[in-house]
């Protein structure tokens, strides 16, 4: 059987610099653990522009909607803010995202023990989490019409409409029931369903799905205000949390504090399932270019690697393999190697972003 196929999106800024850990991260998994990948590399964002005057060319968009899964380092930085809209770099991950239609964003918050102390909470609430938000990232509120700023008698209105037809809800839905198979087998859907008619039928929607197809998923509902609320104050008690476009902005972010660093965040979005059975997938950090420390060597490549752990799970059903990266992490952590980005009041040397790749490798 052939590889499956990785494409390899650097970027701009430390995008580069991290990409570099994981590609040799891929490379130990081909030789250690007889797991091989056919890597391609291509230009994205502002490297994309300087190269061909566009963020994103047709061909890359062609070998991304072809590959297994795409990963991302980051794009963007200074040098390209005043270019106009239509060909920031930016522009060539919005065109990724929406020609695959990767409708399902996936943002783990996991807590390494070695970290809770980053944490703003205190260290019981959050040592040893690990849970999963599922954000619909392709419609909403975001997208909804009509949208805009009108003229309403003498003075203006802004609208905004939330919208979500029951295809939206179904495909989002399956996609976290699927998730939490994987994970511990429970659900927690957040909406609205009180006051917004698109919540009624987001929460009636989410349980037809869940009693026709995931039995075996343990799904509950939980108005999106009481949700960010439990988050904070006892946010062991979720395993996978499915909410819309809006709240899973507000509470993806929320969540992401309770873990401390954005060098530690990875993501994964996803869309529908190809033909090979594997959803259309690209795998990211949440950080972005960080241009203020870009070249210097310094940035935490973990984010980046731990993308690649969220591929070899979701994308290549190896959560075995996913498990041996992560729990290599956890170990070099808990042996104590920081980069900047993660040194506390303590002090201490920062390691390198080439030394943070090389102990993950001998764990
Ligand atoms: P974007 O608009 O692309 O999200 P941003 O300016 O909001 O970018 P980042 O580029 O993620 O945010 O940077 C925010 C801060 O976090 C910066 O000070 C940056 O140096 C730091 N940072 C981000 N990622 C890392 C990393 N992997 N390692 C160390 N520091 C990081
Ligand atoms: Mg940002």
């Amino acid at each position: 059987m052939a590889n499956p196929t990785l494409l390899i999106l650097a970027g701009d800024g430390i995008g580069p610099e991290v990409m570099g850990q994981v590609k040799r991260v891929i490379d130990w998994f081909g030789t250690k653990r007889n797991l091989a990948f056919d890597v391609s590399e291509d230009l994205v964002g502002g490297a994309a522009y300087d190269a061909h005057g566009t963020p994103l060319h047709d061909d890359t968009m062609a070998k991304a909607l072809a590959a297994d899964a795409v990963l991302l380092g980051a794009v963007g930085g200074p040098k390209y803010d005043a270019l106009d809209f239509s060909v920031k770099p930016e522009r060539g991950l919005l065109r990724l995202r929406k020609e695959m239609d990767l409708f399902s964003n996936l943002r783990p918050a996991q807590c390494f023990d070695a970290l809770a102390d980053f944490s703003s909470l205190k260290k019981d609430v959050v040592a040893g989490l690990d849970i999963m938000i599922v954000r619909e990232l392709t419609s909403g509120v975001y997208f909804g019409e009509p949208r805009g700023i009108f003229e309403e008698g003498n003075e203006r209105v802004g609208i905004n409409t939330q919208r979500y037809t029951e295809g939206e809800i179904d495909r989002v839905a399956r996609s976290a029931f699927e998730l939490a198979r994987r994970r511990n087998k429970k659900v927690c859907s957040m909406e609205k369903a009180n006051v917004m008619e698109s919540g009624i039928l987001w929460r009636e929607v989410v349980q037809k799905v869940r009693d026709a197809d995931y039995p075996d998923i343990e799904l509950s509902h939980m108005y999106a205000d009481n949700g960010a609320m439990q988050l904070v104050r006892a946010p062991k008690q979720f395993d996978v949390i499915l909410t819309d476009n809006l709240f899973g902005d507000i509470l993806s972010d929320c969540a992401a504090m309770l873990t401390g660093s954005l060098g530690m965040l990875p993501s994964a979005s996803l869309g529908a399932p190809t033909d090979t059975g594997r959803p259309r997938a690209l795998y990211e950090p949440v950080h972005g270019s960080a241009p203020d420390i870009a070249g210097q060597g310094k940035a935490n490549p973990i984010a980046c690697i731990l993308s690649f752990a969220m591929a070899l799970r979701y994308s290549f059903d190896r959560g075995d393999e996913a498990a041996r990266l992560e729990a290599a992490i956890e170990t070099v952590l808990a042996d104590g190697a920081r980069t900047a980005d993660l040194m506390g009041e303590e002090g201490g040397t920062p390691i390198s972003t080439t030394e943070m790749g090389d102990a993950i490798l001998s764990a």
